[in-house]
């Protein structure tokens, strides 16, 4: 039942080349399907998108509940994703709104996290996110786990995994950190399927080149996570 209404999909992705030196003739595009790197739980996601461009840059939001603390603390909590990938998906801080992809704000009313984006539902590309970190309590495990939990969402998984040792099933457990496992990892790799060995590659096809099409407009999605499990 839970493929239901899943679409068999075959992502394609472009491998653009770094530099500016156009299109070059060993330009190839890499396609992922959701067998490419296993285990992971594409088929629970309603869908899953990427950025279209890296790093993806990021703004703290400086209101009332802004604190260097929570920042470093949330900071940490994203690196995980830089590390386990190797450095291949990576963000870089930014100093004003008006520069950046991903806000992120502090929300001392919850321990839950939010975010919320902006996306082309054709070419599965995010373009804006904003992330809200509970951080009601102010323990530092929990507001990294809330931070590697909600990036994980801002990558471009768009829903929750059903297996509770996965940094994507909606629920953390408190006071214990949170811990991104191979289907975590696998997920998101098949989103930036050309950053990593395990695709196909083939030949460009043309009508990926270029902006989106015009039909495909932006979407907005949100995704609202749980409360944590009180350890007992
Ligand atoms: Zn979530």
């Amino acid at each position: 039942m839970k493929r239901l209404h899943h679409n068999r999909w075959c992502l394609m992705l472009v491998a653009l080349l770094l530099g500016s030196g156009g299109v070059s003739r060993t330009q190839q595009v890499q396609i992922c399907t959701e067998d490419s790197f296993t285990p992971n739980y594409i088929s629970q996601l309603p869908a899953l998108l990427r950025w279209r461009s890296l790093p993806i840059k990021v703004y703290f939001v400086r209101d009332d509940h802004y604190t260097a603390r929570r920042q470093q603390l949330a900071v940490e909590g994203f690196n995980k994703w830089v590390h386990i990938t190797n450095k291949r998906l990576q963000f870089s801080l930014v100093e004003s709104e008006r520069e950046a992809q991903l806000l992120v704000r502090f929300d001392p009313s919850t321990r839950a996290g939010r975010t919320e984006y902006t996306y082309y539902p054709e070419r599965r590309e995010i373009v804006r996110a904003e992330m809200v970190v509970g951080v009601q309590g102010d323990s530092a495990v929990d507001i990294q786990s809330v931070a590697i939990h909600e990036f994980g969402h801002a990558l471009g998984i768009t829903g929750h995994s059903d297996e509770p040792n996965d940094v994507m099933y909606p629920r953390y457990k408190v006071g214990t950190l949170v811990s991104i496992t191979a289907r975590d990892l696998n997920t998101v790799k098949t989103a930036y399927c050309e950053l990593f060995d395990g695709g196909k590659p083939v030949p460009l096809p043309e009508r990926t080149r270029g902006l989106p099409s015009s039909r495909d407009e932006p979407r907005k999605g949100r995704i609202v996570c749980d409360e944590p499990q009180s350890a007992h």
